[in-house]
């Protein structure tokens, strides 16, 4: 655990079953008269972005819709986004999807009042000015973007993954339905599901792990693990879609606060030379890097063994329990239908150096 750190907590969350609905007078009262709406064509098709746009009438606010989100969002689909709002006069962002239509709209709203491009922002702090009031309404329980001060921007031509964190880039309100997440299709669910467990257990695990980051992150763990079955199998379960998406939430704050891991570094060359989608990634690797990781932090792997509804016998060392840990992660696998190793998935070996560079 790190000896100092600095905490950020920038962003009100609104949580409650139809909240939605308060996304009018929510942009009314911090003055709002014209906003821009980023999402993805999807979000657009299952009726979400109606409810966002019904509350934001009621309210009589304009807006510009930009729905060209692609998954994994790329240098050039902000910059469409960005000459929409250079070309009306934008005083507020929403961002309605998963991490791509928030991470799209933090991108936009940093160029847009920066400048330059995104590549210019990779790595730690290089925002000059903070953007206009953003809020966030995610419709996944996955990337608990709406909480970080990160965002991953993959370059157009050479396809890698810019990363960028600053706490100038934090959303100002998120807004937390679990209404909007019952209607995801089951792959989302599962590649969202496991991105925020990943996430959970890397944010847990950190070096940069602190005292507040430990329990949102751990108490996240326990909740996703609890529900990420009950929502695949049951998918208009509202207790359990509310667990998700708060649980998604807090570990947002977790990570936002301690950062991730291996698993994560793993996954970005996954997506990019195989085209796995980043959770689904995160979830295949995690379970070996929890075991390599494991005698750094043996009683932090057995607390998320515990997590993660392992029984263990009585008296079990650290070390034997973080294993169970880690089968029980791969397990998890098998009841989520996927594959449960690389090669399952088409990655091939002789590419793992390349990889690994
Ligand atoms: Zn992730």
């Amino acid at each position: 655990m790190k000896d100092d750190f600095t905490l950020w907590f920038n962003t009100t969350v609104h949580y409650g079953a139809g909240k939605v609905s308060e996304l009018g007078s929510l942009l009314r009262s911090i003055n709002a008269s014209k906003i821009l709406i980023v999402t993805d064509r999807g979000i657009v098709a299952s009726g979400i972005v109606k409810k966002c746009t019904d509350a934001i009438m009621s309210e009589h606010i304009r807006f510009s819709l930009f729905d060209g989100v692609e998954p994994n969002p790329t240098t050039d689909s902000v910059e469409k986004g960005l000459t929409l709002v250079k070309h009306e006069s934008i005083d507020a962002i929403v961002a309605v999807g998963g991490g791509s239509s928030m991470d799209a709209a933090k991108a936009i709203n940093v160029l847009f009042t920066n400048g330059g491009q995104i590549v210019d922002y990779h790595g730690f702090n290089h925002v000059g000015k903070k953007g206009l009031p953003l809020i966030a309404v995610p419709t996944t329980a996955g990337s608990g973007s709406e909480m970080t001060s990160f965002m991953l921007i993959s370059d157009s031509k050479t396809h890698q993954k810019i990363a960028c964190s600053d706490p100038k880039i934090i959303p100002d309100v998120a807004i937390l339905d679990p209404t909007l997440t019952l209607s995801l299709p089951q792959a989302v669910t599962i590649e969202a599901g496991l991105d925020a467990l990943g996430s959970s257990i890397e944010a847990y695990v950190s070096k940069a792990a602190n005292a507040y980051s430990d329990v949102l992150a751990l108490r996240s763990s326990e909740m996703i693990a609890d529900n990420i079955i009950k929502v695949y199998e049951e998918p208009f379960n509202l207790d359990g879609r509310s667990q998700m998406l708060i649980g998604a939430n807090m570990m947002g704050l977790a990570v936002h606060l301690s950062y991730i891991g291996a698993a994560h570094s793993m996954a970005n060359p996954l997506t990019k030379y195989f085209g796995i989608r980043h959770g689904i990634a995160v979830g295949m690797v995690l379970p070996y890097v929890m075991l390599f990781n494991t005698p750094s932090q043996p009683k932090k792997y057995k607390q998320i063994a515990l997590a993660l509804g392992v029984k263990l016998e009585k008296g079990e060392d650290d070390v034997t329990a973080s294993r169970k840990g880690a089968i029980k992660f791969r397990s998890l696998l098998d009841q989520l239908s996927l594959p449960n190793n690389l090669s399952k998935m088409g990655v091939k070996e002789d590419l793992i150096p390349t990889m690994a560079q």
